[in-house]
């Protein structure tokens, strides 16, 4: 596989392929277990083929996949209003990544403006160092330089500031502003939580400067930092909400959650989507939420969370070369003062999954449904790997 010349090399990838998976633990197709602490890029909160969404997705497929958003979709109405039930949102809108998700609160931003008679108002302010996604919009939307070089002309009308800076903010607004988008803890770029009171601010000031509050918690949702969404841990409501990745436990799945004053934006015709929402994915998001809220999942992410944290400060004591640890829930890093890269490979090869974020950070997701062993043994792993490397 690691010998293949038809896939494009978009990837530079381990040269291990797995053949399936419990709960947190991955056999490759030699018969080799691994922990995985990346679940998938925070995709499988549930753990790897949870029987529950197992059984709801292998129904689903034998009675019905796919008709089309043209006809009435049961399970995507359902899920919507399941959905809209665990935070501020009244309305929902379903596509197929957490990209289209921020693509669909972009286009929403621009025409809620234009619709209310904003009309020179389009352009969003986003964070450096944000990661939104892939598509020409949300490449641009993202404050990172090498993801947008080799792709301009980019997307006009957004502007980057540091995050967690909110003076910086203040500073970026003019006549054109339309949203602020943020991501309530950045992921990709290696678990970088902001000061407290940062989100109140930037309610705030959206609220002064007549600005929609654009939350991306593709990553951070799903019960990832031990509530159902990352903002839920603040006061602070937004006026668009986007997830993906943990959503259908896997399968393809994004959300654009909005208010009804952000949603009116979208009437019929002005936005859409061929497979967003299908009865299969639909109902795999369904099984999925069904386990995190009603199995009572989400309830002990905090102390599976501080327990890893407790361990992670304990790696952080036997090394100098870790400069800090840090998380929220499940959702941790390792900075380390050196490259990271190997020691997230000698993990691999000693059976856990993690991943380097920005060159020097160890980015830790593992399932929602980690046990506290798995924590011992992944965390031993990983330091030993840091003594290996250095
Ligand atoms: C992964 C991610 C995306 C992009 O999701 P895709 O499904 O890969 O398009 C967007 N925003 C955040 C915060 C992410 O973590």
């Amino acid at each position: 596989m690691s010998n293949n010349k038809s896939v494009m090399p978009t990837y530079s990838r381990f040269p291990i392929s797995f053949d399936h998976g419990e709960g947190t633990i991955l056999w490759d197709e030699n018969g080799k277990r691994y922990l995985d602490f990346l679940s998938g890029i925070g995709v499988n909160n549930l753990g790897h083929c949870h029987p529950k969404v197992v059984e709801a997705i292998n129904t689903q497929a034998g009675r019905l996949i796919h008709t089309s958003n043209l006809y009435g979709i049961p399970a995507q109405e359902k899920l919507a209003d399941r959905l809209t039930q665990t935070c501020f949102a009244d309305l929902a809108f379903f596509c197929n990544s957490g990209a289209e998700a921020n693509e669909a609160a972009i286009k929403m931003a621009r025409k809620s403006m234009r619709d209310s008679g904003n009309t020179s108002r389009f352009e969003i302010i986003t964070a450096i160092n944000s990661f939104h996604g892939r598509t020409l919009a949300t490449l641009t939307a993202t404050g990172q330089e090498k993801v947008h070089r080799g792709f301009d002309p980019l997307v006009p009308g957004f502007r980057y500031v540091p995050y967690n800076d909110i003076e910086a903010v203040k500073s970026a607004i003019t006549n054109y502003t339309a949203a602020i988008m943020v991501e309530p803890i950045q992921g990709e770029a290696g678990i970088q939580i902001p000061d407290a009171g940062y989100l109140t601010a930037l309610r705030k000031i959206a609220d002064e400067e007549g600005l929609l509050l654009i939350l991306d918690e593709v990553q951070t949702g799903m019960g990832r930092t031990g509530k159902m969404w990352c903002h839920q841990w603040t006061d602070v409501v937004p006026d668009i909400m986007t997830s993906a990745k943990a959503l259908a436990s896997g399968l393809p799945m994004g959300a654009c959650l909005a208010t009804k004053e952000a949603a009116k934006a979208f009437s019929p015709g002005t936005h859409g989507s061929t497979f967003g929402g299908s009865p299969l994915v639909s109902t795999a998001a369904l099984a999925t939420l069904s386990v995190l809220l009603d199995d009572d999942i989400l309830s002990e992410v905090n102390a599976k969370g501080e327990y890893l944290l407790k361990k992670l400060e304990e790696i952080k004591d036997h090394h100098k070369l870790v400069k800090s640890v840090r998380s929220r829930g499940l959702m941790a890093a390792v900075e380390l003062n050196s490259p990271a890269e190997a020691v997230v490979s000698v993990a691999l090869t000693r059976g856990v999954l993690v991943s380097c974020q920005m060159g020097t950070i160890i980015r830790i997701l593992p399932p929602l449904t980690v046990s506290f062993e798995e924590i011992d043994e992944a965390v031993s792993i990983l330091d030993n790997a840091i003594s290996d490397v250095f």
